[in-house]
């Protein structure tokens, strides 16, 4: 895109992307675009207008009105729905699911696409997603699929959701996590899929620390 350099890190949920490349895109100075919180975000826009997120119809039909803004603030990430910050309302349980509800519209990922390519253009970033590197920057300087074993991807959400207050049972967390894996990597629109050239990162042995510096490791030898 242009001359701004765009890193797309793909894979499933838990697979350590958002700390991986939040650590990164800080140490690189470069720019950190977590996409999941656009579809979380038109997710839970559809639970507050009293949809049904599993529908598509009616989740395309609430698309006209939703208007949502991103900005960075000290390099965190916030979103904005009708000017309102819900950033913090974006990953309850109910939330994820509206996400990976609404992420299999073909409505819904059009009417993101653009933003997000307007996002790369501006500023050298990072993108984190399921679609970045197949999809919404084809052309991306690096792609990076970064992934780990469903058990040990569970085990971190687990742990996130200890830390934050509000846990599920394990049990729970990673059949959550299996049926989304298999909702984003078989639905017809832009399925969760190691784009071509991508370097496949399997973080299952490694702790955030190694993670990161894999990231940046891999995204120096482009510079
Ligand atoms: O990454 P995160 O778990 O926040 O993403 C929430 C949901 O949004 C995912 O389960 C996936 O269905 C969807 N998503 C997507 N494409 C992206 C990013 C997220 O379909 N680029």
């Amino acid at each position: 895109m242009g001359h701004m350099i765009s890193v797309a890190i793909d894979g499933p949920a838990g697979a350590g992307k958002t700390e991986a490349a939040k650590a990164a895109a800080k140490r690189l100075r470069f720019a950190f675009v977590d996409t999941g919180a656009l579809y979380r975000a038109v997710g839970v826009a559809v639970l507050r207008a009293g949809k049904a997120t599993e529908d598509p119809a009616e989740v395309e039909a609430c698309l006209p009105d939703i208007r949502l803004s991103l900005a960075f603030i000290e390099g965190a990430q916030h979103v904005y729905l009708d000017g309102e910050d819900i950033t913090e309302t974006l990953y309850t349980p109910q939330a994820s699911k509206a996400s990976s509800d609404v992420a299999k519209v073909g409505a819904v990922r059009e009417f993101l696409l653009e933003p997000q390519r307007e996002l790369a253009r501006r500023q050298n970033s990072i993108f984190n997603g399921r679609d970045i590197g197949t999809v919404v920057l084809p052309d991306a300087s690096l792609k990076i699929f970064l992934t780990a074993a469903p058990e040990e991807r569970a085990a971190r959400i687990y742990k996130r959701q200890r830390e934050n207050g509000s846990p599920q049972p394990y049990e729970e967390v990673l059949a959550d996590l299996l049926r989304r894996d298999k909702q984003d990597s078989e639905r017809a629109a832009a399925p969760l899929k190691i784009a071509p050239g991508a370097v496949v990162l399997d973080t299952t042995r490694m702790d955030l620390e190694e993670s990161i510096q894999a990231v940046v490791a891999l995204i120096k030898e482009k510079l």
